[in-house]
């Protein structure tokens, strides 16, 4: 019986069924989350800072008649026959208590502050990286990557798109016939070895570069789920290019797949357009969420730069309750700029030309201006 009893309570090894270990393989990794609002994203410290954001802000404040005389410009919608139309609604329907009075209030229903034309700059490099992205097709992400592009450039900053869509209308809107080419960025993620810098082309444009893609990289999204470290493949693969420019832009496709994982993956910021139309925001949920889990998963300094309303039509009521709807929704993320519905954007796409120098004196090519400028005077551009 004693033998029964024996054994006072021995330190073996640990029961089958103790104590939980309260952290599970994961704990590592635990980000807090998305990290507070410092732009320049932290993934590449910018050299000098990007100029005088101070300036851009009093500005704001006090508008004098140079700024009263812009700002109309881009953020008009761009059908100038019947615009008186637009803009005496767009105040009624707006509360103007707060607005500084002197500032004429967009269309997004905010006062439109003064985004100056930015310094030259002193040095190039290195890069903040943006991704356009948009899982619903036809939003205008390839539009807004030529466009701010060569807006960019024509302030003077180095500027290289990425086309990461196999249907490369990147590519083709500007002038350059991806299917002949033997590299591309197909060639860039799959082949090691590859130097991007061999890669970049040229295009018409001063100032703005060009990575390429073709239908080719349809595959790459099947063949670069067995790849070590899958989702950073693209960052790693731009990493040598980056001090040689300001600002690289990624066409991304409509999908939130591997491809958009991978340029999520690579960027400091994303841009999302917005066409105004009933459904824009259907589907931004899942796109949110997809870019909170790149920033707690893979790239913790990615942020939100900002939302962009694109096709948008002053004259309709239509449009403008879905610009309102999306301000409610995502607040000050809303970029000011607003892009107005017209037919020269198509155009220019057929001849494989910026809006910027296609029609460089339409509002469609000031609204690009004004997004590039906004972008600086937020500090999401050098
Ligand atoms: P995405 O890249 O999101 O699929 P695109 O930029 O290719 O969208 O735009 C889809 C179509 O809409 C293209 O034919 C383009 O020329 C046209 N488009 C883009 N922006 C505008 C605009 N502001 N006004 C009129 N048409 C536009
Ligand atoms: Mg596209």
């Amino acid at each position: 019986m004693s033998s029964w009893f024996p054994t006072p309570p021995t330190p073996g090894p640990p029961v089958p069924g103790g104590p939980a270990r309260p952290e599970p393989q994961d704990a590592p990794r635990a980000v807090p989350g998305p990290p507070p609002s410092a732009r320049p994203g932290p993934a590449v410290e910018r050299g000098p800072a990007p100029a005088a954001p101070g300036a851009q802000e009093s500005g704001a404040q006090e508008p004098d008649r140079h700024e009263v005389q812009q700002q109309p410009v881009a953020a008009a919608e761009v059908e100038p026959e019947v615009a008186p139309e637009a803009a005496p609604e767009v105040q009624v329907e707006v509360e103007v208590g707060v607005a500084p009075e002197a500032l004429p209030l967009g269309p997004t229903g905010r006062p439109v502050p003064f985004f100056p034309v930015p310094a030259p700059l002193a040095q190039h490099g290195p890069a903040r990286v943006i991704s356009m992205c948009n899982q619903k097709g036809g939003v205008g992400k390839t539009t807004t990557t030529i466009n701010l592009g060569a807006a960019l450039a024509e302030y003077g900053r180095r500027v290289l798109l990425v086309d990461f869509d196999p249907q490369g209308a990147l590519s083709a809107g500007l002038g350059i016939n991806s299917h002949e080419l033997d590299q591309t960025v197909y060639q860039l993620l799959m082949e090691r070895g590859t130097d991007v810098r061999e890669v970049i082309r040229d295009t018409a444009v001063p100032n703005l570069d060009l990575l390429p893609a073709n239908i080719d990289l349809s595959a790459a999204e099947v063949q670069l789920v067995g790849e070590v470290a899958r989702e950073s493949v693209l960052s790693r693969a731009l990493r040598p290019a980056l001090d040689d420019y300001d600002v690289v832009l990624i066409d991304c496709q409509p999908s939130l797949g591997l491809l958009t994982v991978n340029a999520l993956t690579a960027s400091h910021g994303v841009l999302i357009p917005l066409e105004c139309e009933f459904f824009a925001l259907r589907g931004v949920a899942l796109l949110v969420e997809t870019i909170e889990k790149v920033q707690e998963r893979l790239n913790p300094g990615l942020e939100v730069d900002g939302i962009l309303a694109t096709m948008y039509d002053g004259r309709t009521l239509h449009s403008r309750e879905v610009v309102n709807r999306v301000v409610e929704a995502f607040g000050d993320d809303v970029f000011h700029t607003v892009i107005g519905r017209t037919v020269k954007f198509p155009d220019a796409t057929v001849a494989a030309e910026p809006i910027t120098s296609y029609a460089s004196t339409h509002p469609g090519a000031e609204a690009y201006r004004q997004l590039a400028r906004e972008l600086i005077a937020r500090g999401d551009a050098a």
